[in-house]
């Protein structure tokens, strides 16, 4: 199974308008987070460090919608927090729908069973499931034991029901690659459509700092990993995933990408958050187009900034990686018929500028109006 033949139809007409027109920056994927509570509280997680009364706000049913309409991409990924706690959720999810965007319901899945009938299967409609592998290394992951239980049966019930799903898996330091592929291998009889993968990006607000990946860890990782997922008797990985051949190709260490930050803009509870889903305290724009148009994005990205230094998610640079195949379609086709090159040196990182780094910020909300929580080091949370 791969993605719908309209996904893929829609949003390439998307992107091949946007590079028609010559625009240089255009959303692909819309981040809505619309509640940072949780019921989990993962290792690596930088989501869930707010205190109490902002962890109990919701981005209203009409803000979702107005905030997916104000940005226009053909995509709407919905992380949280848990986005099966917010109520509203559903009206969301159709409202979304209705408008023939692409949403991914991104979910920890310990509440699927209970809400999975206020959803209707569609081919818009994906449930991403978070499942960082096996039932040992997931349960570790969350920090809590029977979760993965409870995701399998999750992707179950809703293949059983005719609901599109993916899962989402965050590979952390200490990842064995055999574990790892014999993992995806596991993951793939269950009827995903397929796996959405990243290193887990070391968010500072995480207790846990020691699970993080550098990125040449991530690389030699990743080489490792599809080393041992080819097909027989070809280089391309056996698995499916829920990405770009050239974003594989990145992963493996051979593309020297530079982010895309505003290829998927996040909206939360506090606004539209600068420059990306993943820097946290860098201010909120009002309205998407000041997002785009007076963010200071020259600041950002691997050597401009340190809090970059280990990015490689799928969110910053998935957008390069589709951009690039739209720009250098024998170079993408190349990479998807031979898969990622597993051998030889790899791309050079770019150089650290931060010396150079202009001092322009424009933040409508200042960080320091935003309250973490008190939480000790040591207590457990994650993306
Ligand atoms: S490298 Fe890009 S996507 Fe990653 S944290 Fe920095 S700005 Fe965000
Ligand atoms: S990473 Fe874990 S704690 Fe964070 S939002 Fe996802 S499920 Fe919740």
């Amino acid at each position: 199974m791969a993605v719908p033949l309209i996904q893929a139809y829609r949003v390439g007409r998307y992107i091949a308008s946007k590079k028609l027109r010559g625009v240089k920056r255009y959303p692909l994927v819309l981040m809505l987070e619309p509640l940072f509570q949780c019921n989990l509280a993962c290792a690596g997680c930088g989501k869930i460090d707010y205190p109490k009364e902002i962890l109990q706000k919701r981005v209203s049913l009409e803000d979702a919608l107005r905030a997916v309409d104000e940005c226009g991409a053909p995509m709407v990924s919905i992380p949280g927090g848990e986005p099966l706690i917010h109520k509203e959720m559903p009206q969301i999810v159709a409202g979304i729908v209705a408008r023939k965007k692409f949403v991914y319901l991104c979910t920890n899945a310990i509440l699927l069973a209970k809400h999975i009938d206020e959803y209707t299967p569609s081919p818009y409609l994906t449930f991403s499931i978070h499942l960082d592998g096996s039932r040992e290394r997931h349960d570790e992951s969350v920090c809590q034991e029977g979760v993965f239980d409870k995701a399998v049966a999750a992707i179950k019930l809703a293949r059983s029901k005719g609901f599109r799903v993916t899962i989402n898996c965050t590979l952390f330091s200490g990842e064995d690659p055999d574990h790892v592929a014999a993992f995806f291998d596991e993951a793939m009889t269950l009827g995903i459509e397929g796996i959405t993968v990243s290193p887990g990006y070391s968010y500072h607000h995480a207790p846990r700092q020691d699970v993080f990946l550098g990125r040449s860890a991530s690389k030699r990782l990743f080489r490792e990993i599809f080393k041992r997922g080819r097909k027989k008797g070809s280089s391309r990985p056996r698995w499916t995933f829920n990405h770009s051949a050239l974003f594989l190709d990145f992963l493996a260490g051979n593309q020297a990408y530079e982010c895309t930050p505003w290829s998927n803009p996040t909206y939360n509870v506090f606004g539209w958050q600068r420059p990306c889903y993943l820097l946290t305290d860098e201010g909120y724009a009002p309205s998407f187009k000041s997002l785009m148009e007076d963010t200071a994005w020259e600041n950002y990205g691997v050597g401009r900034n340190p809090a970059c230094d280990n990015c490689m998610a799928h969110c910053g640079f998935e957008g390069t990686a589709v951009d690039d195949t739209f720009s250098h379609p024998l170079k993408a086709l190349t990479s998807a018929l031979r898969g990622p090159r597993l051998n030889g040196p790899m791309a050079a990182d770019p150089p650290i500028l931060y010396g150079d780094r202009p001092s322009r910020t424009v933040a409508a909300v200042a960080v320091s109006d935003i309250k973490r929580s008190n939480r000790e080091p040591d207590a457990p949370s994650r993306l």
